[in-house]
């Protein structure tokens, strides 16, 4: 049995072997052209008139230069009539086109720099008694001329008050649930709303329970008056209506519940992810998976997938990938299967482990496409198969392969395995595709590194950071200006060093975000470098922390994050504000390590100012790239 089932798997190999590609350029099966990506434009903006070499460059800012003319005044942020996130201080910059004008805000002197732009970090003035609209003036003085302006925006709502004494009033904008919601009989449902102090609140249901609600600890706001009231109850207790009844005094108001409907009334109910599955398999076309509903990105699975529904939260639907986890996807992503559906019965088989140079491919067959999710070790990549026995009892190894060095697994729950492909070094990357009956985890070999010239014959992709969206600086620089110039010198200073390099953007048109690591891949590109320009949110004051910092996702990208970051932080000078996990799109690719840099913030005036000029540009590109060719010539073995 055992020397059969040997057999037939060589066959299969053999075949399969014969039918792999050799090395290409794209490393995954790429479909359709995302119609979106607009062809290279051929002419660039062009920032400096002189050629980019490689010569001894300024280190940190630049003074900022001397610009005297009429009052010409411009508020960059907050626009006008923009709502406000922040109601106490917050942050107000732009221009009055002078450097020897002056500037008032709300009574209060601002320092105007010599090239007119101005940043201050102001109480936001009250609002009107009727309304939120809040109105900054500023004056603006320069010789005899004088220029007054009201800029007005708005606040974010105030919760409700509620008064201590009279009627009980209830704020019924706090009740939850709100949404109607498809949930299982037996799960818990959270049932709250604001009330004030003095009152108290029970769910009633129609059998005549009367439950008390409790305060939640750190509920109550003093300032309001109010307290939140809780209780929890199975779901199939509001599943024929309910309320929520509040009683102050003799007085009381009550709050009808949404009536939930249960999920598991009619039995289990499957979905496939995904539109029908795609001939062409694209492995950037993936079903996202969050751990709440509207919470991150956390789970990439693969179109076709399918999963019981357990519930609907609003345009939320949950569903479990196996006995132990549960995850949210868009609603729009499911097409649901004909009641009395079976169960997927995944069963993964004997796996093969072949290499093809450039990458190697872990190649487990399974009866249908599971759901997965990928953990990376120092020295290993472990796969988990969501709602999938294994009866794997052969795995094949080449003794030659320099990538993978072995394959284990385990079976961690019934409906759970975990494979640990054991690698001889750190992950470079990774791409995971469903090809012919058979999960595949394609794992990427490090590249060959010349000592001297660490990135000859690589290719780094590189990203100039918007359109759309991007920030602004207080005289007008926008960032995708800013981040090309950047972009296109850090392009120069990677081919000086022996790279090929893609860029993702080359005019001003826009590039939407999602394509951009999907044309560094396609590329085949070794590195992803995305330059941006960082503004701070509402409410944060801008002068307590700016500076430099760098962003990465992947744990196999913090090296490429640090080196960089070392890189800009030597050549530009600011303050050092460390490298960060974010999870943001153009980091989450697998194939290659990817770095975000925000080398400075465009909303601060020395460096808007900084920005503008081709010395300052020069750092940026100069950092980034000798942190890319440190991140690599460390990659060596
Ligand atoms: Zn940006």
């Amino acid at each position: 049995m055992t020397r059969g089932v040997s057999q037939a798997v060589a066959t299969i190999a053999l075949i399969g072997t014969a039918c792999l590609p050799g090395p290409v350029p794209s490393p995954g099966p790429d479909g359709p052209a995302p119609a979106r990506i607009p062809p290279p434009e051929p002419t660039p903006l062009p920032v400096t008139e002189q050629p980019i070499t490689e010569t001894p460059s300024l280190v940190g800012l630049p003074p900022i230069p001397s610009v005297v003319g009429p009052i010409a005044l411009h508020v960059v942020y907050p626009p006008a009539g923009a709502r406000l996130s922040a109601s106490d201080s917050n942050f107000i910059f732009g221009s009055v086109g002078s450097g020897t004008a002056t500037l008032r805000i709300n009574g209060q002197t601002v320092e105007v720099k010599p090239n007119g732009s101005f940043l201050a970090f102001l109480p936001v003035p009250p609002p009107s008694p009727s309304d939120s609209i809040v109105a900054y003036e500023l004056e603006v003085a320069q010789g005899s001329d004088t220029v007054r302006a009201q800029h007005r925006v708005s606040l974010p709502p105030e919760p409700l008050a509620l008064p201590s004494t009279g009627p009980a009033i209830v704020d019924s904008a706090t009740l939850a649930p709100r949404s109607r919601m498809v949930l299982e009989r037996w799960e818990p449902v959270r049932v709250s709303v604001t009330i004030a102090s003095a009152a108290q609140a029970e769910l009633q249901l129609p059998d005549g329970a009367r439950l008390p609600m409790m305060p939640t600890p750190g509920g109550a706001s003093a300032a309001r008056g109010t307290n939140v009231v809780v209780t929890e109850v199975p779901a199939v207790r509001l599943n024929s209506g309910a309320w929520v009844q509040v009683v102050r005094g003799r007085d009381s108001v009550r709050l009808p519940l949404p009536r939930l409907a249960l999920a598991d009334s009619a039995g289990p109910q499957y979905a496939r992810l995904g539109a029908a599955p795609s001939t062409v398999p694209d492995t950037d076309r993936v079903i996202i998976g969050r751990p709440l509903a509207g919470g991150t990105y956390k789970w990439f699975l693969i179109p076709g997938t399918v999963a019981e529904v357990t519930g609907q939260f609003g345009t939320a639907t949950r569903i479990r990938l196996d006995g132990g986890l549960q995850v949210f996807v868009d609603r729009t992503e499911l097409a649901p299967l004909p009641p009395g559906t079976p169960a997927p019965r995944r069963v993964a088989g004997n796996a093969r482990v072949v290499n093809s140079g450039g990458w190697t491919d872990v190649r487990i067959p399974v009866s249908e496409i599971p759901a997965y999710s990928i953990d990376a070790d120092p020295q290993a990549l472990i796969l988990t198969l969501h709602g999938t026995t294994s009866n794997t009892d052969i795995i094949n190894f080449s003794s030659t392969d320099s990538i993978v060095r072995r394959v284990t697994w385990r079976q961690v729950l019934n409906d759970r395995a975990e494979y640990r492909v054991e690698l001889h070094g750190a992950p470079f990357g990774y791409l995971v595709m469903w090809d012919r009956n058979a999960l595949v985890l394609r794992v990427r070999a490090t590249p060959a590194i010349n000592a001297s010239r660490p990135l000859q014959g690589l290719t780094i992709a590189v990203d100039a950071g918007h359109p759309p969206a991007g920030t602004t600086g207080p005289t007008g620089l926008y960032e995708a200006v800013a981040t090309l110039g950047i972009a296109e010198r850090l392009k120069t200073y990677l081919e000086q060093r022996g790279a090929s390099v893609v860029m993702t953007r080359t005019g001003p048109s826009a590039v939407a975000l999602i394509d951009r690591p999907v044309i560094a891949r396609r590329a085949n590109a070794h590195a992803f470098v995305s330059v941006h320009l960082n503004a701070f949110p509402d409410g944060v004051n801008p002068f307590e922390r700016n500076g430099t910092g760098s962003y990465y996702f992947n744990s196999w990208s913090e090296p490429l994050a640090r080196a960089v970051q070392a890189g800009m932080v030597r050549r530009m000078g600011l303050r050092d504000l460390g490298v960060n996990y974010d999870n943001l799109a153009v980091l989450r690719p697998t194939w290659m390590p990817s770095v975000l840099c925000e080398g400075a913030f465009l909303m601060i005036p020395e460096q808007e100012a900084g920005l503008r000029t081709p010395e300052f540009q020069d750092a940026y590109a100069r950092g980034v790239a000798e942190g890319v060719e440190q991140y690599f010539r460390t990659l060596r073995r």
